[in-house]
């Protein structure tokens, strides 16, 4: 009885890997057409400076529109996008869209554009964004790539060479998720990123008492601040965040307090300038 309870389970199982086998091929098809039919928009995130008292730029974040399942997160589906290798063709579209859409913009703000792993140990990258600036007339200054501290794991070396190489197109360049990583700090040490975007689990840590949080902060602006970089608190979401991230000593916030990711024509709206004036109001 027993064994044949086994031998159940194992069926079961079995079913199971085979039906999450053809889903994902399934997923990985529908990405595919994705591709070739335009199935993705970029959404875009004002990034606030809190020491200039002014909006600063954007961040662009990708969204699948999928034809039956709706609208479907990049947590969902960049996973798969990298390990089907597809990311390239996925992350070139976004670099692309992301500077023709910011061309449109006021001079003095900027578009920050997210580089997955895969994409970012990819040759042809300078290449891809040196010519999505040229194509949409975007000065490489108003373009800010964001790397996760991942791309450090793989070979130090290519990592660094790749750093310079795209720094000397103009661009500038952000650390993305900071203090996630295993040996956040060593890498600092190694490359004068622009901008330390420092991960919302420490932001959201600042709501309880006694938790260390707030000295945590102040470690990372000061460290930043010896460094000559400059730093972000991402997933702000209450006034009282916001106000002790100014106390710290970081320079700027994104987060549901100010707004969600919108759609490029609402970024439009926001940059009118009595809306902008407003904006600025606001904080
Ligand atoms: P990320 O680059 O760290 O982006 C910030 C994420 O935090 C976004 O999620 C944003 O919507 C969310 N967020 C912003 N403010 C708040 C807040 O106040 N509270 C909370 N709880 N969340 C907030 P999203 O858009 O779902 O993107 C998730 C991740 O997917 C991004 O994290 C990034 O790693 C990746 N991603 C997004 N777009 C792209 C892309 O075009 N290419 C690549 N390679 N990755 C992307
Ligand atoms: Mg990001
Ligand atoms: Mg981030
Ligand atoms: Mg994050």
């Amino acid at each position: 009885r027993a064994k044949r309870d086994g031998k159940a389970t194992f069926h079961f199982f079995e079913q199971s890997l085979d039906e999450q086998a053809r889903r994902r091929r399934e997923m990985e098809l529908d990405l595919r057409l994705a591709i070739k039919d335009g199935g993705f928009e970029l959404h875009f995130q004002p990034l606030y400076s809190l020491t200039h008292e002014r909006l600063q730029g954007f961040e662009a974040l990708i969204r699948w529109n999928h034809p039956t399942r709706g609208t479907i997160s990049p947590a969902e589906f960049i996973p798969l996008a990298e390990e089907t290798g597809l990311i390239l063709q996925v992350g070139e579209w976004v670099v692309r869209e992301a500077c023709h859409i910011a061309s449109g913009w006021p001079e003095d703000i900027s578009v920050a554009v997210n580089i997955s792993p895969k994409q970012f140990t990819y040759p042809g990258l300078s290449t891809t964004i040196l010519q999505a600036l040229t194509n949409s007339g975007l000065p490489p200054q108003r373009l800010e790539l964001e790397i996760t501290e991942s791309v450090f794991i793989a070979d130090v070396e290519h990592t660094l060479s790749t750093l310079h190489s795209l720094r000397n197109l103009g661009v500038r360049i952000s650390l993305d998720d900071f203090g996630t990583g295993y040996s956040s700090l060593s890498y600092l040490r190694q490359f004068p990123f622009d901008k330390i975007k420092i991960d919302q689990s420490f932001v959201r840590d600042l709501a309880q008492q006694g938790n260390n949080a707030h000295a945590v902060i102040r470690a990372i602006t000061t460290l930043a601040d010896a460094l000559s970089m400059e730093t972000l608190a991402e997933g702000v979401e209450d006034e009282q965040q916001c106000r002790i991230l100014r106390e710290e000593g970081c320079g700027s916030i994104q987060g549901y307090l100010l707004s969600r990711p919108v759609r490029a024509h609402v970024v439009q709206e926001m940059l009118a300038p009595r809306d902008r004036r407003h904006a600025l109001g606001a904080m």
